[in-house]
């Protein structure tokens, strides 16, 4: 059953000035291209289709916002770091960036790590922008199930003691389902520490 039946893209943001209104709770999804990000917010919202609208084309490099709860969404951030992004991108990407990190309704931000590669140069940038934008930020190591026990383990402590209390991180497979009520858990807290629960029950 999913926990967001009215989950729904709210818009593809180009520019800053697109962005929904900055109201109620945003949490923000990341990662390099292909680390799962898109299984991941499929699995946790347990809606199977929903990022896939992420991946249409000409919205791969869009900021995705889509309607959870009332009051609460979640935007799909564009994948990093697989092939260099053009200078005209960035001229549009940079400052859509920065407006997001200006957000009031910005509250938390899942960065999607592959378990086999651990946390690469990208991610940490990432880490710097919400450490700037004092946004709390959870690892998830994703495709865990692809790993050993004892290598999981073993990566699990690498990035712990490599992120010290920068941000909180858990094993997670949108395939196996390892992690995925952690996952949930931690979405809900970021949605319900700033909208009061009477808020997050019925529709708009
Ligand atoms: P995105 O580019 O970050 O949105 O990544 P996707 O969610 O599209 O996943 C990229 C690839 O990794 C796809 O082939 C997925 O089937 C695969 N994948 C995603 N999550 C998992 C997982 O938990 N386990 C395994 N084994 N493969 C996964």
């Amino acid at each position: 059953m999913s926990q967001y039946p009215a989950a729904t893209l709210i818009l593809s943001a180009a520019q800053a000035q697109q962005f929904p209104e900055d109201l109620g709770v945003e949490v923000a999804f990341a990662g390099r291209s292909n680390a799962g990000k898109s299984s991941a917010i499929n699995a946790i919202t347990g809606r199977k289709a929903l990022a896939r609208t992420s991946k249409t084309p000409g919205r791969t490099r869009l900021l995705n916002f889509f309607h959870l709860l009332p009051n609460c969404r979640i935007v799909d951030l564009p994948g990093y770091g697989y092939a260099e992004a053009t200078p005209v991108e960035r001229a549009s990407w940079v400052p859509m960036i920065d407006a997001l990190a200006r957000r009031s309704s910005l509250r938390g931000l899942f960065v999607m790590v592959d378990a086999r590669r651990g946390m690469l140069e990208g991610d940490w940038g990432l880490l710097d922008w919400a450490e700037s934008a004092r946004v709390p930020v959870h690892i998830l190591l994703t495709k865990c199930d692809k790993l050993r026990r004892h290598e999981l383990q073993a990566t699990l402590a690498t990035v712990h003691s490599e992120l010290g209390a920068r941000a909180t991180v858990q094993a997670f497979s949108a395939h196996d389902g390892t992690g995925l009520e952690a996952a949930r858990k931690q979405l809900k807290g970021w949605f319900s520490a700033a909208a009061p629960a009477s808020e997050q029950i019925g529709g708009e």
